[in-house]
């Protein structure tokens, strides 16, 4: 893609009135727009980073064996009244809404009771199951603190897997395997080596649930690391009866802050007994479903590699979610690149070459041929974050060697274009 189309601008200045750091940048770069308090919309270089997170979860999703739907966002009151989470003060997230017609609906939060009551069209007899049905889909919940950026939206984007089965063993079991789905989930995107599994408090069902917790300042949790062991405890749950359960001492536990970018829930039979989700056994029997539920926060996820995978110049985004694999930047005047092809200057028609010797070994390579000044094209270069950054300009041209720079590490390799096109492939 060619910089000139993008219409989003950079900002040397941070916006007013947005104190996290990933909204401040993200905005600052060009990926995201504040409607309002905890509502951003997604520019097309944030679009593509949000779509690269959704790709890595489909596919940990559909080896799962779970398959994608989409359900509404709009939801029936009726069904939670069966739950107890309408009236009363169980939920106290709803947006809330009336229709003209009499009557009221509510903007999705979570979609357990949506999911259970469609099943009873699909699940009768143990030969239904087991199932693994899973979304990525706009949730709506009435934050009261909406000051931290894309971690905490008003309207977000969860990933949310529903997991049905016939008993409690056959659920542990796929329980287990989406554990594993998410770790490598979190080692793909770049963040396994700062997210840590972390028991947390459970429900009605069970004990514990696991939460994914990165550590990171901007966090609002408190857990508590033991880092040998690889495995975490939420400050909630944290008491002498689960350390010792879990094998954990005191001593081997620090204190840090983190930001939940996952969350797994034994559901038990919450759901599926007030809404009359029933299967009928070998021999007749009728038995509610056993249910899990296992969300995750691509936006907020997103929010969290702004926060932690920054430094003072801009955005650092892991290889596997940036927006481009390359940013091709020309230096010096007339990069004008449509037109006659002839009429390009040598600098510029090797640019396009290169470009499109980069795509064309399936390179996705972000090419800046807008007419601003060097210093202004290097610096929104950094703030954008592109792992590798490759400059051509007469000089380089004139030397045969371009400059190719490592974003995150700052590492300099200059190459002639055959070395850079090898290199590439
Ligand atoms: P929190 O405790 O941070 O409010 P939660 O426990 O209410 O989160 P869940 O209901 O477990 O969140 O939702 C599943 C996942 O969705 C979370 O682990 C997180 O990644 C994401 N998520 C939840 N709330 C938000 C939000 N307001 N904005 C962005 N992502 C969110
Ligand atoms: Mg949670």
């Amino acid at each position: 893609m060619f910089q000139s189309q993008l219409f989003s601008k950079t900002r040397r200045e941070d916006p007013k009135g947005e104190v996290s750091q990933n909204a401040k940048l993200l905005i600052r770069a060009g990926f995201i727009h504040k409607e309002m308090a905890g509502v951003y919309s997604y520019l097309p270089l944030g679009l593509r980073v949000l779509n690269k997170i959704n790709d890595i979860i489909r596919k940990e999703m559909d080896a799962l064996g779970a398959v994608e739907l989409e359900l509404t966002a709009l939801q029936n009151p009726l069904l939670y009244e069966k739950t107890d989470r309408w009236s009363g003060d169980k939920v106290d997230i709803w947006f809330k809404t009336e229709l003209q017609t009499g009557g009221e609906l509510g903007l999705g939060f979570t979609h357990e009771e949506a999911i259970t009551e469609l099943l009873k069209n699909h699940v009768s007899s143990y030969k239904d199951l087991p199932r693994a049905i899973y979304q990525i889909q706009t949730k709506f919940r009435n934050e009261t603190r909406a000051k931290s950026g894309i971690l905490r939206g008003r309207e977000f984007l969860m990933k949310d897997l529903y997991s049905f089965h016939v008993s409690e063993e056959d659920l542990d079991n796929f329980y287990d395997k989406v554990k594993g789905a998410y770790e490598r989930i979190f080692e793909r995107i770049g963040l396994g080596d700062s997210t840590y599994i972390t028991f947390a408090s459970g429900g009605v069902f069970s004990k514990y649930s696991h939460e994914f917790q990165t550590l990171s300042e901007a966090g609002e949790d408190l857990i508590y690391l033991s880092e040998g062991k690889k495995l975490a405890v939420n400050k909630e749950v944290l008491n002498d009866e689960t350390l010792s359960e879990l094998g954990l001492s005191r001593e081997e536990l620090s204190e840090k802050k983190s930001i939940e970018v996952g969350n797994i829930f034994k559901l038990g039979t919450r759901f599926s007994q007030p809404l009359g989700l029933y299967f009928k056994d070998e021999k007749g029997g009728s038995w509610p479903v056993v249910m899990g539920c296992y969300g995750l926060g691509p936006a907020r996820i997103m929010g969290v590699i702004a926060e932690i995978k920054s430094d003072n110049k801009g955005l650092v985004w892991p290889r596997a979610v940036a927006p481009f694999d390359i940013h091709l930047v020309i230096l010096g005047k007339e990069v004008e690149l449509s037109g006659d092809r002839e009429a390009l200057t040598e600098t510029a028609k090797t640019a396009l070459e290169i470009y499109e010797e980069l795509t064309a070994s399936g390179k996705e390579v972000l090419c800046d041929d807008r007419d601003l000044s060097a210093g202004e094209k290097l610096a929104d270069a950094d703030l954008l974050g592109i792992p590798f950054r490759l400059v051509i300009s007469d000089s380089a041209i004139k030397k045969g060697k371009f400059e190719l720079v490592d974003r995150a590490t700052g590492e300099i390799e200059y190459l002639s274009e055959a070395e850079l096109l090898n290199k590439v492939r």
